[in-house]
């Protein structure tokens, strides 16, 4: 296999017409912002390069997204940030979900997305039509994913039917130090639980709506007016592997998620391009 091609942040902003940057493990950990992270921002700001934040979160409004990254020195419009919470709204109104009872695993901000979505966001102990895991914190863990399996498992025991849906898909993230399990982890769990005891039913799955699916990268599209992007990731599976999906071109950055499998081919999805790092002027 072909090595893959070391570039700098500095020939990536001269080559492309726009920046996607994934937020967590390249911009910045849980509770601050990452090496490099401030002065990329500042000099895209400078510079005026489009840039579009692509983040599988679903846990922040936009508005409120900004804020807490401002709070890190990294300066973004609401309107540069793309989360998959915002897929939320053109998934309901796509697939009939409007006015639907809708139970929420996740903070204010992911039951603010159902409601702006005009899903009718229920307890998890009441009976729901929709199940939606916005994300691992914001509610008493153990116990709510049991209050909403056990009322999942209520509904289809009776054969009726309910929509599963998991805006971001991520397994782990980084923290300051090591990682932690994020709300595809939660989904995994519950998907398991069903297989088992729903062995005829293959169709008992969440519907994923963050990176790798094309929503994200399509909107960015949208919304820089042009193809000739480039998604800056931590992730292979989610990052790079949905960049490919859509024709995006991609950059790996070192040190995050990934680890080390990509440099071996253990992944089937290669990134365009390595990057060392996100610091302008190295
Ligand atoms: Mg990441």
């Amino acid at each position: 296999m072909t090595a893959i091609p070391i570039i700098t942040i500095d020939e990536l902003i001269a080559r492309y017409d726009a920046l996607l940057l994934d937020a967590y493990g390249v911009l910045v950990h849980r509770d601050g912002p990452l090496p490099g992270a401030v002065e990329l921002v500042a000099a895209l700001n400078r510079l005026g390069k489009p840039y579009f934040l692509l983040t599988n979160t679903a846990a922040r409004l936009p508005e409120h997204a900004a804020e807490r990254y401002r709070s890190f020195g990294l300066d973004f419009d609401p309107g540069q940030i793309l989360t998959s919470g915002s897929l939320i709204a053109p998934y309901f109104a796509a697939h009939g979900l409007v006015g639907r009872r809708v139970a929420v695993l996740g903070p204010e901000d992911s039951v603010r997305y159902v409601e702006r979505a005009g899903g009718r966001v229920v307890p998890a102990r009441e009976d729901f039509e929709v199940l939606l895991v916005g994300d691992q914190v914001g509610f008493p863990f153990l116990e709510t994913v049991d209050t909403a399996l056990s009322r999942l498992i209520a509904r289809l025991d009776r054969d009726e039917p309910v929509t599963l849906i998991l805006p971001n898909p991520d397994l782990i993230y980084p923290k300051a130090r090591g990682f932690g399990i994020t709300s595809g982890a939660v989904a995994l769990m519950i998907e398991a639980v069903l297989k088992q005891r729903y062995p005829d039913r293959p169709d008992l799955g969440f519907v994923r709506l963050g990176k790798p699916e094309p929503g994200l990268f399509e909107e960015a599209v949208r919304r820089a007016r042009t193809r000739r992007l480039v998604m800056i990731g931590d992730q292979i599976e989610t990052d790079i592997r949905g960049a490919n999906g859509v024709g995006i071109d991609s950059a790996l950055v070192a040190g995050g998620v990934a680890g080390a499998g990509f440099a071996t081919g253990a992944s089937a999805a290669r990134p365009t391009y390595l990057l060392a790092s996100i610091a302008p002027g190295r």
